[in-house]
C-alpha cells in the first residue's frame, strides 16, 4: 500500500508525523536504560510533564489508552468502581481495559451537548457502603471532549466535580489527551484545570505530532505505584529516550502552535456550512475536529464520500456512525489543503 502523507489525511491528528526538529531531537537524544531509571531524555520528559501539568512527578507510557488504564489500576482495585461519560473514551474505545485488566467496574452516565455529566447525577451515582455493591472509587474526566465535537471543557466544571469528588473520598483522573487543544481554546494555563484532578494522561502523539507515547502525571506516591502498573502491562521500554526526545518538544513548541489548527478547523467548518446538502454548525468547532453530516434527502451515502475522497482527490477522511464524518485538522495541515477538501466535496456532492 501506497504511503498516506499527513498532509493529505484528515482522519485524525493521530497520523502526524514528527517534525524536521523532532527527527534531529530523536537521532541526538542521551539515552539510558528507561526501566532502571536512566533514560535521562525520558526522566527530562517526565520532569516537564508534571512541571506544565503542576503535578510532583510524570511518568512515560506507550500511548493514551495506556495512560488511562494505568491511572484506573492505580487509583482503584478489583470490585471499585468507575463512574464516567457514555461516550468517553474510556468507556468506548479502549476495549473495556479497566473491566478486563483491573476488574473496575463502569457506571457510565449520559452526558450534555459538551461531554460533561451532571454533578447531581454523578452524586446520585456514588454508592452508599452495602455488601452487595460495587465500591465507587473513582471518577474519569476527558478535556477536550472527543465524542462532543471537541468540545473544551471550562475549568469551573472540574472545580465541581473535585468538591464532590473530596467529600466522598473518590479519586479523579482526567483523560487530557487533547487537554492542550482544550487549554488553547479556552485561553487557561493547563493547571487551571489540572489542580483539580488527582492525575492527568495527555497524548504527546496527535496534535502535537511525536511519534508514539502518552506522558501521566500526579503524586509521587501515585507515579510510584503507577510505575509497577506500567511494568504489569509491559509498557517498560528501555532506551526509550529516542521517542521521549520528541515528546520534549512536543510539549514545548507544539503546544504553542494549536490555534492554527483550531482556525483552519473553523475555516473548514465555514467552508462545508457553505455547500448544500451538508449540515455542520459551525458553532461548535471550538478546537481541531470537524464532524458534519450528510442530509438525509442526499443521494450519496457517506461511504461513497468518503471513497471517492480517497481515489479522485487521495483526500482521507473518517466516517463516523449512520451519515456523519469527520475531519480533523493538524501540524500537517495548512489552509490549501482545508480549502482543497471543501472543493472536493463541494464537487462530489454537486455532480453525484
Ligand atoms: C486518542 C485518545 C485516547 C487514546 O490514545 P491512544 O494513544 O490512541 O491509545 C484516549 N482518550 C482520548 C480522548 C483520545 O482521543
Amino acid at each position: 500500500m501506497a504511503t498516506i502523507h499527513p498532509s493529505a489525511d484528515f482522519r485524525s491528528d493521530t497520523v502526524t508525523w514528527p517534525t524536521p526538529a523532532m527527527h534531529e531531537a530523536m537521532a541526538a537524544a542521551e539515552l539510558g536504560d528507561d526501566v532502571y531509571g536512566e533514560d535521562p531524555t525520558v526522566n527530562e520528559l517526565e520532569t516537564l510533564a508534571a512541571n506544565l501539568l503542576g503535578k510532583e512527578a510524570g511518568l512515560f507510557v506507550t500511548s493514551g489508552t495506556q495512560g488511562n488504564l494505568i491511572a484506573a489500576l492505580t487509583h482503584a482495585q478489583r470490585g471499585d468502581e468507575a463512574i464516567l461519560g457514555e461516550d468517553a473514551h474510556t468507556f468506548c474505545w479502549e476495549a473495556g481495559g479497566i473491566a478486563v485488566l483491573g476488574g473496575i467496574t463502569t457506571r457510565p452516565l449520559p452526558t450534555d451537548s459538551r461531554g460533561r455529566m451532571a454533578l447531581e447525577a454523578i452524586a446520585a451515582a456514588i454508592r452508599v457502603d452495602n455488601p452487595h455493591l460495587p465500591h465507587s472509587r473513582l471518577i474519569l474526566l476527558e478535556n477536550s471532549s472527543g465524542g462532543n465535537n471537541g468540545a473544551a471543557i471550562a475549568p469551573e466544571y472540574f472545580e465541581s466535580i473535585s468538591t464532590l469528588a473530596q467529600s466522598h473520598n473518590l479519586s479523579v483522573h482526567l483523560d487530557g489527551a487533547r487537554l492542550f487543544n482544550a487549554t488553547t481554546a479556552l485561553g487557561v494555563d493547563p493547571t487551571a484545570i489540572t489542580s483539580h484532578v488527582d492525575s492527568v494522561s495527555v497524548c504527546l502523539s496527535k496534535g502535537l505530532c511525536a511519534p508514539v507515547g502518552s506522558v501521566l502525571v500526579g503524586s509521587e506516591a501515585f507515579i510510584h505505584q503507577a510505575r509497577r502498573h506500567r511494568k504489569l502491562l509491559g509498557g517498560g521500554m528501555r532506551q526509550a529516550g529516542v521517542l521521549a526526545a520528541a515528546g520534549i518538544l512536543a510539549l514545548k513548541t507544539m503546544t504553542q502552535r494549536l490555534q492554527t489548527d483550531h482556525d483552519n478547523a473553523q475555516a473548514l467548518a465555514q467552508g462545508l456550512a457553505n455547500i448544500p446538502g451538508l449540515e455542520i454548525d459551525p458553532a461548535v468547532v471550538e478546537t481541531n475536529m470537524v464532524f458534519f453530516n450528510l442530509a438525509q434527502d442526499i443521494d450519496i451515502s457517506p461511504e461513497h464520500l468518503i471513497k471517492t475522497l480517497r481515489a479522485d482527490y487521495g483526500l482521507y477522511t473518517g466516517g463516523y456512525g449512520d451519515r456523519t464524518l469527520r475531519a480533523v485538522t493538524h501540524y500537517w495541515i495548512q489552509r490549501p489543503q482545508v480549502e482543497q477538501l471543501v472543493e472536493a466535496i463541494r464537487t462530489i456532492l454537486t455532480r453525484g
